[in-house]
């Protein structure tokens, strides 16, 4: 996936924030030799080789495993960027890792992939700036990138590596379109379209935030192009319905409802009033029609001209011109003072046969709805503006108590019907229904749902895309490039500088343009525009299934082994984009027969941002930015992985801490040293046993539930545990290290070893805990004021005197009684009781 910004990680100054490594840091305690620290340099080498030699998570399709025991782990695949993985990165793919390394120790067969989703446009600025072939960058760019994730140690199988940019991927990437084509799906239109001035390209509404780029922040502007576009709005009933089945967080499915913005209501025909053809609207309301006192068209309706009468035509056509250069953000700005023309022409409201004016204005974009609204301004505060500032007309045709009452604003609320002929005295649901009815029986409207999302912008006017395989040819018109024939691969080029023209830089390749037609022989015309950077993405995680697979995009054996996605870890940026998209594709290619599942990722879950130390966000202005390598280098990759997930809850934003990944790197040393202490095979005493079965209780239940920092902060408890023994004892460091296993892989495959394990630990047996042994012993602990008991309570034996203090002072009764008093002196008496000190009670 693309970062929406472009981060650079290769900061010089990282170590004045990140600090040295550990072992030189000035004021840490001197290292006494016996007091050996972790040789992560060494290790993390040595079992990164040994799993890449033996090959040891790669995943085939076992047929003796049974479904249920059969998972599709999927990490949201990077945008290999000149900069290399950020922070960021790691973060979800340590969390995933765990995870997968977690349920193949619980008997679980895991499908877990990586690639890299390497279209797009950086790699085309850079090919534009220093001349060289964006293959060529992007190449080494994955190079980097892959030895950056590999150094982290994450367990995927390599053998299924892919990248959209490969041919041999592409070839399906183009099929799949030609899939969509003919299912009719695609569609040419030379319509208005959100253009970067910078990136000199269109882009798709989901690719604008607030009126700008998404990926370069400038301003976009509209421009009449040809595009290509997918039908996606054919799809929207399915894309937001089936978003119930998704065990998806409630927030990203908001956001997905609201941008699919379906809304319910009618279709009503108001007839022009010299007769010549009728303005259909779309509204929510119905129940307020009796109160449509004029209406609004879009500058760009098809009967403003009919509509304009000679006296106004200068005004509407200057207001045309001058709506023609604003932005839908800028027409549609609530805040904004109305304005508006009037055409000279009328209609006739159909209930009540009023005469009403026709006016144009910009607030109503042609793309929304039918581009023409009928004006209710008693109920709809905008109208309500217009009509003050244009002196027009207001009833109110709903009231509270069902009288009528003079409005100082639009009431917008539901209510009784008042104006509203035999309707009047019906409640707004009632008229809603009944309205309806009486609208499709005159043939005058009907019942309408209407859906904001509008169809993908799908064609770019870039060179470092997929070739769209379609030909213009002059007698058949268009026509699909051959299925054998594809992947249809870009063609070299000289100049990789987009033309500006709202064309691509293949215009000027003659002869891969100028074709012949595979279907009639005439002379034909490549299509010149590329898929834009989304398309790669939308269906790479059934390529992982079969990645090498020359006949078809992926087999259904294969298909049906793994889809659909089990748990999908990313960013939450991709809301409305690749998450949107790749459901659209997927219930396509489900239409068609190809996919099994009709949606593709069950399980989503959102990682929360790392920000840099001081909780802002990381950036090279503020030189704050965090170097993974760095950090590798300076502390292990199982600190890095370890550090990353104890920072706080993976779906929480949470900042840097250069203390933070120190103290990780400690605990790791301090596992280290226990390991070099004699092992003994005696019985080990009953409170590390009790520490141990709790650690292997509450770590199995937080790993399931990917809850990692807890299960980290109970491997600590159960360390310092370990720090009270005299001895090591065999069995409880064995059922440790195979804990330790799916977060710090590299030091327990090394610990593993040591205690004379086979490797791979990645497959040892995950430990069981015995709840008996886990149990708690109990005590009752009584709590006291001034030396009277005031409470007691049950607590489990050996807490801490700070525990115990807290437990007195979250008593109910002890807290009415101190009334907010704090304690003079607490005296605590371990498993027995707490006595608070209070003088002035
Ligand atoms: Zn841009
Ligand atoms: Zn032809």
């Amino acid at each position: 996936m693309k970062p929406s910004t472009e981060r650079n990680t290769r900061d010089e100054t990282v170590w004045s924030t990140a600090g040295p490594p550990i072992d030189a840091t000035p004021g840490e305690p001197v290292i006494c030799p016996d007091m050996s620290t972790l040789p992560f340099a060494r290790i993390d080498k040595k079992w990164q080789a040994y799993w890449e030699k033996n090959k040891t998570f790669r995943v085939q399709e076992d047929p003796d495993v049974p479904p249920e025991k059969r998972v599709y782990v999927l990490d949201m695949f990077p945008y290999p960027s000149s900069a290399g993985l950020h922070v960021g990165h790691p973060e979800g793919y340590t969390a995933t890792d765990i995870y997968c390394r977690f349920l193949r120790m619980n008997g679980y067969h895991v499908l877990h992939p990586m690639g890299f989703d390497s279209f797009g446009l950086p790699a085309e600025n850079y090919a534009i700036k220093h001349g060289i072939h964006p293959k060529i960058s992007t190449d080494e760019n994955i190079e980097h990138f892959r030895t950056q994730i590999k150094a982290l140690g994450f367990s995927y199988d390599w053998d299924r590596e892919i990248s959209t940019h490969e041919p041999e991927y592409y070839k399906w990437t183009q099929w799949i379109f030609l899939k969509i084509w003919e299912k009719g799906l695609a569609y040419e239109a030379q319509i208005p379209i959100n253009w970067c001035t910078s990136c000199m390209t269109g882009l798709a509404n989901e690719e604008v935030k607030n009126g700008r780029c998404e990926r370069c922040g400038s301003q976009v502007e509209r421009r009449d192009l040809r595009q290509w576009l997918l039908k996606i709005t054919a799809y929207a009933e399915r894309l937001l319905s089936d978003l119930d089945k998704l065990e998806w967080s409630e927030s990203l499915k908001l956001m997905q409802r609201n941008w699919i913005g379906k809304s319910v209501g009618a279709n009503v025909h108001f007839p022009l009033i010299d007769g010549e053809g009728t303005i259909e609207v779309f509204t929510t309301r119905p129940d307020t029609l009796f109160g449509a006192t004029y209406m609004v068209l879009a500058p760009e309706h098809p009967l403003v001209d009919t509509l304009t009468t000679q006296g106004h035509k200068r005004a509407v056509d200057e207001y045309i011109n001058q709506a023609r250069l604003k932005s839908d953000l800028e027409r549609t700005d609530l805040a904004k003072e109305k304005t508006g023309v009037f055409t000279g022409g009328y209609a006739i409201n159909p209930v009540n046969k009023e005469k009403i004016p026709v006016w144009i204005s910009d607030y109503i974009l042609i793309s929304y709805g039918t581009g023409a609204i009928m004006a209710v301004p008693a109920h709809d505060q905008r109208d309500f503006e217009f009509a003050k500032k244009f002196d027009l007309s207001i009833v109110q045709v709903v009231s509270r108590d069902g009288t009528e009452y003079k409005l100082d604003v639009a009431d917008v609320e539901d209510g009784i019907a008042v104006n509203s002929g035999q309707f009047n005295g019906l409640s707004t649901s009632e008229f809603k229904e009944r309205i309806v009815q009486w609208l499709e029986e005159r043939g005058i409207g009907s019942k309408a749902i209407n859906y904001k999302l509008r169809d993908w912008v799908f064609s770019r006017q870039r060179y470092w895309g997929e070739p769209i395989p379609l030909l213009h040819c002059e007698k058949c018109g268009i026509v699909p490039v051959p299925y054998e024939e594809l992947p249809l691969r870009l063609p070299e080029v000289e100049r990789y500088t987009p033309t500006g023209t709202g064309e691509s830089p293949l215009v000027a390749i003659e002869d891969w343009v100028n074709t012949e037609c595979p279907r009639c022989g005439a002379q034909a015309k490549r299509e010149t525009n590329t898929m834009p950077q989304w398309a790669g993405s939308c269906w790479y995680y059934i390529r992982y299934l079969d990645p090498h697979n020359d006949t078809v995009f992926a087999a259904k054996d294969k298909l049906e082994y793994w889809m659909p996605v089990d748990l999908y870890v990313g960013g939450a940026e991709h809301a409305v984009l690749h998450l949107l998209y790749a459901r659209f594709w997927h219930k396509v290619l489900y239409d068609i027969g190809v996919v099994n599942t009709d949606e593709p990722f069950m399980r989503l879950v959102n990682q929360g941002m790392i920000l840099g130390e001081g909780g802002v966000k990381m950036s090279k202005s503020l030189g704050n930015v965090i170097n993974p390598d760095d950090v590798v280098c300076g502390y292990g990759a199982d600190a890095m992985r370890m550090y990353e997930m104890f920072m706080g809850p993976l779906k929480v934003s949470k900042p840097w801490s250069t203390k933070g990944i120190a103290g990780i790197k400690r605990f790791l040393d301090r596992i280290w040293r226990f390991s070099e202490r004699e092992i003994s095979d005696d019985e080990p005493p009953q409170k590390l046993l009790k520490v141990l079965h709790q650690t292997i209780r509450k770590v199995s239940t937080d790993t399931e539930t990917l809850q990692f920092n807890t299960a980290i902060a109970q491997m600590m408890i159960f360390v310092s545990e370990v720090g009270k023994q005299s001895k090591l004892y065999r069995s409880v460091w064995r059922s440790f290290v195979l804990m330790l296993a799916p977060y710090a892989p590299h030091l327990a495959e090394e610990l593993w070893e040591k205690l004379g394990g086979k490797p791979s630990v990645a497959y040892g047996e995950y430990p069981a805990w015995d709840e008996d042994l886990a149990k708690e012993e109990m005590v009752t602990v009584v709590f006291q004021i001034n030396g009277k008991i005031r409470g007691r309570e049950e607590l489990s034996v050996g807490m801490s005197s700070t525990e115990l203090e807290q437990k007195a002072l979250d008593h109910p009764r002890i807290k009415e009684m101190l009334a907010g008093l704090t304690p003079d002196k607490v005296i605590v008496v371990a498993d027995k009781l707490v006595n608070l000190v209070v003088k002035s009670v």
